[in-house]
């Protein structure tokens, strides 16, 4: 890890301006790097040789690349990336709303959503996670994380001013990589670079309840949703023994702490699996242990994957479920299974291919 050449995507725009001088050089190399999504010093053509020259030396421009891409017929895009050590990581491009045409107008533009990844592999365990049963390798830079949103963004021609918003669901914990997980929060935000607000940043965590507290205190104005999952310790545990050290009251508390935008609610997924959390008693648990939070609930079908012991659940109790917590005042919203034909559950992309070499 520590042979690793960092890249240029691992700094801020103010650490960059100490690098190099004068300081608007700087900020020509921001312009390239996250307007024109430039990934080699050659594309810089307003940066003097002498330059790029003594930065190529220490620094990469792009820490990765694409190596494996699955399109599915809703127009997710799963990415597959090699990273300097030949280590893979995921993200996925999601595609939230369709455009809309009235009389050829187009009245709704396309909202896209990129899944990024913060670790190779991940140490939390969560028994219905692929990603889990490789293990934990190693954090993902700050770089790294921040060049999955570049060479998505590349890929689909998004420009660099087109609103999109980040969601760290991918591979890994992300509080668990809480340094260089605010570090690109910050890059993201900048004006000159990406310019994506806090807000439109998502951080999804199992529920480590100490660091929680921690990403509130640095006050990044981003959003959180936690991947609850059960509403009985004994239940979470099987599913997230990291449970054991972080029970669903002491994350209970911490949501409470986190300064949440009051324009927002705080988002908890809970993964469906049938016979085991689909009940209206967990449902009428879970409507119990939310109030007094401005809460949305997630609710995702379980998907199944080769080998998982688990199942996923019916419609009917899935809407059941559902209705149950809408008649008792939840916002409560069931997620379309995006990417259902490709794996785009965490971890199975890079699962398959790593079966396949
Ligand atoms: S679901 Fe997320 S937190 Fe759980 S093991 Fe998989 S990657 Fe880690």
């Amino acid at each position: 890890m520590n042979q690793l050449k960092p890249s240029l995507l691992d700094f801020t725009l103010k650490e960059l301006t100490q690098l190099v001088k004068p300081s608007f050089r700087a900020k020509q190399i921001y312009g390239w790097l996250y307007h024109q999504y430039t990934d080699s010093y050659d594309a810089m053509k307003n940066i003097p040789k002498a330059m790029k020259e003594e930065l190529s030396q220490k620094y990469l421009v792009n820490p990765m690349k694409i190596i494996r891409k699955e399109v599915a017929s809703d127009g997710t895009i799963k990415y597959l990336f090699e990273l300097q050590d030949g280590k893979t990581v995921e993200a996925v491009w999601l595609k939230m709303k369709d455009e809309i045409h009235e009389d050829g107008k187009l009245v709704q533009e396309a909202k896209y959503t990129i899944c990024v990844s913060t670790q190779v592999g991940c140490k939390v365990g969560c028994s219905f996670c692929l990603t889990a049963k490789g293990g934990f390798t190693r954090d993902l830079s700050a770089g790294e994380i921040v060049g999955q949103v570049v060479a998505l963004k590349r890929d689909n021609k998004h420009k660099h001013n087109r609103k999109i918003n980040i969601v760290y669901m991918g591979m890994g914990e992300p509080l668990d990589n809480l340094e260089n997980l605010a570090k690109a929060i910050e890059i993201f935000k900048k004006e000159e670079g990406l310019a994506i607000s806090g807000k439109r940043q998502t951080v999804s965590t199992s529920g480590l309840s100490n660091k929680i507290d921690q990403l509130g205190a640095m006050d990044l104005g981003v959003h959180i949703a936690i991947s609850l999952h059960a509403v009985d310790d004994e239940l979470r545990t099987e599913l997230i023994p990291m449970n054991k050290a972080h029970n669903i009251d002491s994350i209970i508390e911490a949501v409470k702490r986190f300064p949440i935008d009051t324009r927002k609610r705080v988002m908890f997924e809970y993964l469906v699996i049938k016979n085991k959390n689909d009940d209206l008693g967990s449902a009428k648990k879970l409507v119990k242990l939310l109030s007094g939070i401005k809460a949305k609930v997630n609710l995702i079908y379980f998907n199944p994957y080769p080998g998982t012991p688990y199942e996923r659940p019916s419609y009917e109790d899935m809407f059941a479920f559902q209705e149950y917590l809408v008649k008792h005042g939840l916002l409560a919203t069931i997620r379309d299974s995006k990417g259902i034909d490709i794996s785009a559950a965490c971890g199975q992309l890079k699962e398959k291919t790593e079966g396949e070499l």
